[in-house]
């Protein structure tokens, strides 16, 4: 059976994405329903479902993650001005696509964080 995951697929090529960046381990893309002028998502290639499915021995590459992610930052043009990361985790985070992701949002001023 194929692997049902979304972010699988993308990482897989089988369903279409606007690749920012591409090593090894991860994969950046444009979000496809963008919250503010800048709106990517970088995902590790390896399947964890959330941050709730991360052990300890995870830990070079979820620092690979976050270090990468402010490569991102900086290739956007974000990174000078500042920008969000966020990590939605299950139901009550908000999350939609059971593969976790980093969500940079940037390019315009994002106010305090708040929860609605
Ligand atoms: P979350 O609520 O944290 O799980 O966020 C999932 C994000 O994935 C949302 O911001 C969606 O807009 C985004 N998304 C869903 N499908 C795609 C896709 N095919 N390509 C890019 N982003 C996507």
């Amino acid at each position: 059976m194929s692997n049902p995951c979304l972010f699988c697929k993308i990482v897989a090529g089988e369903i279409p994405a606007k690749k920012i960046y591409e090593d090894e381990q991860v994969l950046a893309f444009h979000d496809i329903h963008p919250q503010a002028p800048v709106h990517a998502l970088i995902i590790p290639k390896h399947h964890w479902a959330s941050l709730d499915d991360v052990a300890p021995r995870d830990r070079p590459l979820l620092g690979h993650l976050l270090e990468r992610t402010a490569h991102v930052a900086r290739e956007l043009g974000v990174a000078d001005t500042g920008y969000r990361t966020l990590i939605n985790t299950k139901a009550h985070g908000g999350q939609e696509v059971f593969h976790i992701h980093v969500h940079v949002l940037g390019g315009r001023p994002l106010g305090r964080m708040v929860a609605p």
